[in-house]
């Protein structure tokens, strides 16, 4: 073969090493999943090849007429999808979608209101470092203190007294469903626009276990890669098609230049996949599976933030059992299951510390876990966090004891069993 172990064996080694890990580790990273053969075969095929500056039918390049076709698909697959009457299939990651959406309906220094990142939001919501907070007048709504849910009466007199051009909902580690109609409620009476980022929770809206933002937002992002299964990537979409121009014209020419062709193939493959009734199974799957998890964990003493989950993940604090979030995520991942630190509301400890551990559940249910299986995991988690809090050093032998039903789990649950 003159396959990638013939001709580059020390990169062959890597991904094939990765590979390894992802087959005998439980992923619990919320944001991640696991995608299909046909998601891997459309991102691995040669369109890579391909230059299709513009869009299906308008590129500026020769011998488009096929790749045209792939975008196409993915562009109707994703409006019937969410119900919206435009798609834009070509940011290269959530990140982009949402600067796309910044390029056409935000001038610099103006005001902008999502949800703050230690409750939740994402980087690209006016974080300080990042891009969105360098640019406008970033400014941020919490969550209650009783609850850790977003409280809207608070909103929405900050919304009134700021008068943000743009309101953002959604996040990264919120826990609990969003009420969009609120937010629109608000957005409206302050006379701003509306944009829900459901990078999170996009697979459950897909399989109908989470309400649709579409119908109440001005525009909605996303990335492919979480619950939606799809390849690594971002998307845009609206039930206003004069508004859609505007963002195609800040993707391309504003933002981005050569579309990622063979990621769009494989969005349009992941996008098919999400149209197919099992995956409303899926979605409910993945809800259940949290609950499972987050409940074990919850019978053994550990505290949630917000008392729960209505969703794909769940933030466990920490404080009461007297750990940091660091510690933990490397005791965990000694016994086999990835998860990541994370900040919970008004966190004491550094970001680079943290008092939490935020834990999912779309990639364990899409390699067959059930709620016996997460309530399992539940009950792992907790035996390894016991004994961290008994010696911060970790129990080795407590470790290695899971670590080994870990492994006995995963070979029941093979993952691309052809890759091994
Ligand atoms: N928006 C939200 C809510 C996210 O959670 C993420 C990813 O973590 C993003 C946007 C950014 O996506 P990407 O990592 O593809 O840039």
């Amino acid at each position: 073969s003159t396959g990638l172990g013939q001709t580059d064996p020390e990169l062959a080694a890597a991904i094939r090493d990765e590979i390894h890990r992802q087959q005998d580790q439980i992923e619990l990273i919320a944001s991640e999943n696991i995608v299909s053969r046909a998601v891997l075969e459309a991102q691995g095929s040669p369109l890579t090849n391909k230059y299709a500056e513009g869009y299906p039918g308008k590129r500026y390049y020769g011998g488009c007429e096929h790749v045209d076709r792939a975008e196409t698909l993915a562009i109707d697959r994703a409006k019937a999808l969410f119900g919206a009457e435009y798609a834009n299939v070509q940011p290269s990651s959530g990140s982009q979608a949402n600067q796309g959406v910044f390029l056409a309906l935000l001038q610099p220094g103006d005001a902008i209101l999502g949800l703050s990142l230690d409750a939740g939001g994402h980087l690209t919501h006016g974080a300080r470092p990042n891009l969105s907070g360098k640019w406008f007048d970033a400014h941020h709504y919490g969550v209650r203190e009783t609850d850790a849910q977003i409280d809207m009466d608070a909103l929405r007199a900050q919304a009134m007294e700021l008068k943000p051009k743009l309101i953002i909902a959604g996040g990264s580690a919120y826990p609990r469903v969003i009420d969009f109609a609120a937010f629109r409620e608000i957005a409206d009476a302050c006379g701003a626009r509306l944009m829900v980022d459901m990078a999170h929770f996009a697979g459950l809206v897909a399989g109908g276990a989470y309400p649709n933002p579409v119908p109440h937002a001005d525009v909605v992002t996303t990335t492919t890669h979480k619950t939606l299964r799809g390849p690594r990537g971002g998307m845009i979409l609206s039930r206003d098609a004069e508004l859609g121009k505007k963002f195609n014209s800040a993707i391309f020419p504003g933002l981005q230049g050569g579309p990622l062709m063979h990621v769009i193939a494989g969005k349009a493959a992941a996008f098919g996949e999400a149209l197919r009734p099992d995956f409303k199974d899926y979605a409910k799957a993945v809800i259940a599976n949290c609950k499972a998890m987050a409940g074990a964990l919850e019978d053994a003493g550990y505290a949630l933030v917000s008392g729960g989950t209505d969703s794909h993940l769940a933030l466990v604090d920490l404080r009461p059992k007297k750990l940091t979030g660091d510690i933990a995520e490397k005791a965990l991942e000694r016994a086999g299951m990835t998860c990541n630190k994370n900040g919970v509301p008004n966190d004491p400890e550094k970001p680079t510390v943290t008092s939490g551990l935020r834990i999912g559940s779309p990639a364990g249910t899409t390699r067959g876990f059930g709620t016996a299986e997460f309530a399992q995991i539940g009950r792992w988690m907790a035996e390894v966090l016991d004994a961290l809090a008994a010696n911060p050093a970790g129990d080795a032998e407590v470790e290695r004891r899971v670590g080994d039903e870990v492994k006995a789990l995963t070979v029941r649950f093979p993952i691309y069993p052809e890759l091994r």
